[in-house]
Parts: C-alpha cells; structure tokens; sequence
C-alpha cells in the first residue's frame, strides 16, 4: 500500500460508476484514498450530497446555473466550485490529483479525459466513448506525455489482469464476454416493437441509461471491440466477442500455446474500479464473492449477428479508422436519445448508425476539430432521420 493518501478526481461523480467509486473510497481503510475532486453535469442535489459527505477539495459541474446553485449550498464548508467544461478540466489536471476516474457518459467525457492525459495523469478510463471516437489521438497524447489509461470497463479490465499471465507476443486473441443484453435468444420480428422499459431491465448489471440500451443493441459490445482495439494495440481479427449469460467471466485471453487465462467474480463494477485505483497492487475489497459452496453453471454462446447487427460496426470502425468512430458514436448517442424519448423505433437505432457511418464525411487523419465537426453532423443526420 502506498505511504501517503490517493488523490482521486472523479468526473462523473453522480452516475452509476461515479456512486461506485466513491463506494469503493468509503469503504477502504482510512487514509488510502481521498475523493479530492467531484464534477458532474447537472445535478445539483445529488453532487451537494456527495460533497458534504466526502468534503473535496474542489466540484466542478458542468453547467452554469448547477455550479452557482451548488456554490450556494456549500458556501461555508471550504469546497471550491468550479463551472463549465473547463473547470472540469481544471480538476483533471490539477497538480495534487493522482489519478482521474473518467466516468462522464459519452463524447461529453473527451474533454476532462484528454485534460488529464495532457498533464500526465493515470486515468482510471470507464468512459469508452472517448476511445471510440478518438482512440488514436488520445492513446498518442497519453504516449507523449506519459500518461497512463487503465481500463474500469469490466472485459478490458479482465483482459488486462488476465495479460499479466504472459508476454504480449505470447497473446493470440481476447475474447470479450457479453451478457447478451435484455433481448438474448428474441428475433428482430420480436425486437420491432420494444419500449424503453423493456430495453432498460438489464438482466445482469445496474448501469446508466444510455449504456443499458447499448447493451439492448449489443453496441456496448461494438464499442468495447473498438476499446480494447486502442488500449491493447490489438487488430480487429484478434478480438472476438461470446455471449455469457451469466456475467462472470469478465473476459479472457487466449495464448499462442492454446492456454486461454480468465478473470471471473460476481458482476461488480467495484471490483474493476478499484483494480485501476490501486494497481499494480490488489487491496481488499467490498465487491462481492462468488460462493462456491452453491452449484452454479456458466454458459457460452456465440452471439446472433443477424438479430444484432451493431457488433458488425465495432469491427468496420476498426478497419475504417480516421473519422468512422466519431461518426457511429455520435450517432449512437444520438439515436439513444431518440428510443429514450419515444420518437424512434428500437430496430432503427442500428439502422441509422449504419446510414450515417455509412455516409458521412470520411477523413483518414482527422484532427480533434474534425471529429468535433463529424460528431455535430452525424447527431444532426440522426435528428432527422426517418425510416
Ligand atoms: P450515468 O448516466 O449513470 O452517469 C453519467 C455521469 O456523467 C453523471 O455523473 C452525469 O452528471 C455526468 N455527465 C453527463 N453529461 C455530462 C456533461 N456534459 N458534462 C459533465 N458531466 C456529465 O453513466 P454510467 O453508467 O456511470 O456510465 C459512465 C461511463 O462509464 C460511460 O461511458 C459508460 O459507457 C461507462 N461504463 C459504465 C459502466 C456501468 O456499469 N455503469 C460499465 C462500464 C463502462
Ligand atoms: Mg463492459
């Protein structure tokens, strides 16, 4: 363990995965781990809450009118606020930060992700989005200015516990897990009409909004294809995707020799989340246990591509590169919008993720501007698209 306290930036704070963090820092002994910074988009109440019960050195939120709210309710106490994107990125860089839990939702996540990279942060990376649509100028930043990105996203975190077991020119393949999502075994006649209600109940983990519907669509899964692509170096042929029910085995990788390495535990988001706090030490954990004193089965399959076509995106953005990952992200999220809020049929998610990858303006080495510019045209394009 290390001598002095951690401290930890949390961006993203009151989601799913910033609850959780902030679970596993109240949770470990004290003194190890400190939350020194919260930021979050916009809500007030939640953040305040946080704030009084962690007392960190700074909030950050992104909005305006949240951060004078919050200002108002925390004057006193000695926490500094700070408002916009750019006090978000603030806090990723600030000097007495030692490692920035990336947990914003979507591309909103890039610009604190890259702040901290620029200052040579370990970044503790749940948010995927910012791989997918810029994986090649960020993990370029990261090796400039010798920042570190260690995966939170449970498969590539399982993938690089299990990598420990050799050398990177022992690895064949990985192989990511998938549960399936809420839809495993329907047809697409069956999937024509499901509501956001169907799509939310998540049979095995508790997540936010958009990335439950991603593992509806099985684009969580095309993704992650992408993720692991950029934080392992690895080409689209050695990664390939199975169906586990059950959400145990996080993921595996297979060796030259035929010897496949998994990590398993119960599915947890604190287990990852704390792997990347404290490696490339284990400490002890809240996270649940499996029991082996009760009979349990694991199950594999492979997954249905016809009735989910997204996983096929994953691997088209891989070979495609430049500007294909801002174009279906933005896209993506787009269209999740839209099913969430009732004005677009689920199958068409996928469909209008294709058309747009499919049409939009193509660039092979695109600056930052230009993904900027691609991920406004493609929501634009989703906004206004009709079956
Ligand atoms: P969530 O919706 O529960 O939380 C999102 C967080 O982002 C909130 O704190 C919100 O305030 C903040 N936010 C949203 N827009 C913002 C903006 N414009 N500026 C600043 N903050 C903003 O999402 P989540 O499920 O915790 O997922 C977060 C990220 O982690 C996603 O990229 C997701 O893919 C990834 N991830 C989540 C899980 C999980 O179990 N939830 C697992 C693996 C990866
Ligand atoms: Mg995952």
């Amino acid at each position: 363990m290390p001598g002095r306290t951690l401290n930890v930036a949390i961006l993203g704070s009151t989601g799913s995965i910033g609850r959780s963090t902030l679970d596993v820092i109240e949770q470990m002994p004290g003194g190890l781990l400190r939350a020194y910074g919260l930021a979050a988009g916009s809500r007030c109440r939640a953040v305040v809450e946080q704030a009084l019960i962690h007392r960190p050195r700074y909030v950050a939120l992104a909005d305006g009118a949240a951060a004078e709210r919050v200002a108002e309710a925390l004057r006193g106490t000695g926490v500094e606020v700070l408002c916009g994107p750019e006090g978000i990125e603030r806090l990723a860089a600030d000097p007495e930060v030692d490692r920035v839990v990336s947990a914003i939702v979507g591309v909103a996540g890039l610009r604190g992700t890259w702040a901290a990279l620029q200052a040579g942060k370990t970044v503790a990376l749940a948010n995927k989005e910012t791989l997918v649509v810029a994986g090649s100028l960020v993990t370029g930043l990261a090796a400039r200015t010798g920042a570190r990105l260690l995966p939170v996203d449970s498969e590539h975190s399982a993938i690089f516990q299990a990598m420990r077991a050799g050398g990177s020119r022992e690895i064949k393949r990985v192989v990511l897990t998938s549960s399936g999502g809420p839809f495993r075994g329907r047809s697409r006649r069956d999937l024509q009409r499901v509501t956001p209600d169907d799509a939310l109940r998540h049979p095995t983990w508790s997540m936010g909004p958009k990335i439950t519907i991603d593992s509806a669509t099985l684009m969580n899964k095309a993704l992650e294809v992408i993720e692991a692509h950029w934080l392992f170096g690895l080409p689209a042929e050695r990664i390939e995707v199975v169906i586990h029910p059950e959400s145990i085995v996080h993921s595996l990788v297979e060796f030259v020799d035929g010897s496949i390495v998994a990590q398993l535990s119960p599915p947890d988001m604190r287990l990852p989340i704390q792997y990347a706090l404290t490696y490339p030490e284990r400490w002890s954990s809240p996270a649940r246990r499996l029991d082996w004193t009760m009979p349990f089965q694991l199950h594999f399959e492979p997954p249905d591509r016809t009735t989910f076509p997204a996983l096929d995106l994953g691997y088209e953005v891989i070979r495609r590169g430049g500007t294909a990952g801002a174009a279906l992200n933005a896209a993506n999220e787009a269209a999740v919008a839209r099913f969430l809020e009732g004005s677009l049929p689920f199958l068409d998610i996928v469909r209008a993720c294709q058309s747009v990858l499919e049409d939009h303006p193509y660039d092979p080495r695109p600056s930052l501007e230009t993904l900027w510019d691609v991920d406004a045209w493609a929501r634009q394009e989703v906004r206004r698209w009709n079956s």
